[in-house]
Order: C-alpha cells, then sequence, then structure tokens
C-alpha cells in the first residue's frame, strides 16, 4: 500500500472511535473472514452486576474483600456484596479461573465451578455463576448479570452481510454462552474455552487460510490478540490486552470493527 493511503485510512478510522497502533492492520481489514470474539467486556458491557447469592454475611464480606484486588469485570460486580471490607493479603488471579486468597487459616477459592449442573435454573437465565470454595468445599454461589452491549447485535448482522463469520470464544460456560450468542445472532461458539486455548483456536482458523480477527478485552485475550492477523482491544479492558492489540475501541462496541473493515475496503480495495 501507498504511505499515503495507510494515513488516509488512519486518520478516518481515529474520526470513527478506532486507534490505530500498526497501520498494516487497517489494510488486513478488508480480507478478514473471522472475527472471533470475547463474551465477557467485549459482547457484553463488561459492567456486570450480581443478582442473586446465597453466601452469609461474614463469607461476603470475605469474597468482596478478595475480590477487590482484580481487576476482572466479575470482580468489580463481586466486591460490591459487601459494605465492610477485610484487609486481606495472600491473593493470587488465575486468568481466566478466578481467584485464591487466604484469610484467616482458610484457603478461599472465588470464580469458575468445578461443575456447573448444579446450577441449571441460574444458568438458564443466561446469568454467569461463580462459585465460592473455602478448603476445597462449596459454601455457595453469586450469579451475575451482564448487559450485552447495544451495537452487538447489529454489528454482528452487519459482519454477517459483509460475509465475514462471527464466532464466540469464552472462558465462560456453555449455557451462558449459548444463550448470548443466540440473543445477538452468533451461530458458533466455542465455550469453556481456557486463555491459552484462545490463541489455539485463532491458530485453527489461520490454517483453515482464514485471515483472523481476535477482539477482546481480558488478560486471557491477550495472547490471541498478538497471534490473530488483526487484534483489537476494547479501551476499557486490561492494559494486556491493549498492549497486545493492533487496534484500540476507543468509543464503546464492537460496531467499530465493521466501521474498520468499511475504512479498509474503501482505501485499499478502490485505489489500486
Ligand atoms: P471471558 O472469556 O468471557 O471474558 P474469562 O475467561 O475472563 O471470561 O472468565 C471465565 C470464567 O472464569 C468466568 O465466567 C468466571 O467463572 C471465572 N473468573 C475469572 N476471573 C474471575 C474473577 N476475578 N472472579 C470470579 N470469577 C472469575
Ligand atoms: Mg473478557
Amino acid at each position: 500500500a501507498t504511505p499515503m493511503a495507510l494515513i488516509t485510512g488512519t486518520s478516518l478510522a481515529a474520526k470513527k472511535g478506532l486507534l490505530i497502533r500498526n497501520a498494516e492492520a487497517i489494510q488486513t481489514m478488508k480480507d478478514v473472514k473471522v472475527v472471533l470474539m470475547d463474551k465477557t467486556g467485549t459482547i457484553t458491557q463488561g459492567n456486570p452486576a450480581v443478582v442473586d447469592t446465597n453466601l452469609d454475611e461474614e463469607v461476603k464480606k470475605i469474597v468482596a474483600s478478595i475480590e477487590k484486588n482484580s481487576n476482572h469485570p466479575l470482580a468489580k460486580a463481586i466486591s460490591k456484596i459487601s459494605e465492610k471490607y477485610l484487609e486481606i493479603k495472600d491473593i493470587k488471579e488465575i486468568s481466566g479461573k478466578g481467584v485464591i486468597a487466604k484469610y484467616d487459616g482458610k484457603e478461599y477459592f472465588v470464580g469458575k465451578p468445578e461443575d456447573y449442573s448444579r446450577y441449571e435454573t441460574l444458568l438458564k437465565e443466561g446469568y454467569t455463576v461463580v462459585e465460592v470454595r473455602q478448603d476445597s468445599e462449596i459454601v455457595g454461589y453469586i450469579a451475575i448479570e451482564d448487559p450485552i452491549r447495544q451495537d452487538s447485535k447489529i454489528a454482528i448482522e452487519n459482519l454477517k452481510s459483509l460475509n465475514v463469520i462471527p464466532v464466540m470464544v469464552t472462558g465462560d460456560n456453555e449455557k451462558t454462552a449459548k444463550i448470548v450468542a443466540e440473543k445477538v445472532g452468533i451461530e458458533k461458539v466455542h465455550s469453556q474455552v481456557k486463555p491459552d486455548e484462545k490463541l489455539e483456536i485463532v491458530r485453527k482458523y489461520q490454517v483453515e487460510g482464514n485471515k483472523v480477527l481476535m477482539v477482546g478485552d481480558g488478560m486471557n485475550d491477550a495472547a490471541a490478540l498478538k497471534g490473530a492477523d488483526v487484534g483489537i482491544a476494547i479501551g476499557s479492558g486490561t492494559d494486556l490486552a491493549i498492549d497486545n492489540a493492533d487496534i484500540i475501541i476507543t468509543k464503546e462496541g464492537i460496531s467499530k470493527i465493521v466501521d474498520a473493515i468499511y475504512i479498509s475496503n474503501l482505501t485499499f480495495k478502490v485505489i489500486k
């Protein structure tokens, strides 16, 4: 491409709320065939709220205090289940899984349930369920609702009309993933995906001969953002995601991907 075209594309994009970190990305956009999308914080607002929990007050306080130290979108919601906080020092975050902490001689885990089947009713509502364990014993759950971004559905419709295949890639469970996917019109879903597997999925679609775009917001998306032909991070996401992306969405949701494809087509397909 001519440098002029790259500059034109980049400034057009900036006006649309897209920060281009790697100018070549805007050129690659026109050839993208598959868009892999993270769910939590990408298709959804990443502004979740706790809608139900069966924890007692003391455990709520401990759990809220643990999650206060995490940047995960779910953690922000969970930290609000108590108004009082304890000082907890020994905290370890496991990307895509949850948090482990020691308090008062006991070990606490807050995160992904090992067995989702006991939470069927909550999952049917499309809630994300987080489990709390005390020394490996389940003490309760927290059900969280994360509204879908207002532009997600239209963005996915537009992608399809451009012959781009939208695919959901999420660490969340199958039921919640499918309900959210159905609401926005995504047919292809990879759920229960571990952070290192997100990159493997990128590779799988690349090996099939597709230019792959990955969009995400979390630290568990970083490797996939880097490995994709184009990586797009949500601006409100974690630093690690932003550092590994070619493009950053500075104003709201995934409809910006469609804008980027239009800009790429406009700038590079016409000028040959
Ligand atoms: P996504 O890929 O949709 O953005 P993540 O991979 O970040 O989702 O998270 C997957 C699952 O791991 C969540 O649904 C939740 O069960 C659990 N999890 C991850 N981080 C946390 C945390 N800080 N607190 C509680 N649960 C967490
Ligand atoms: Mg996410």
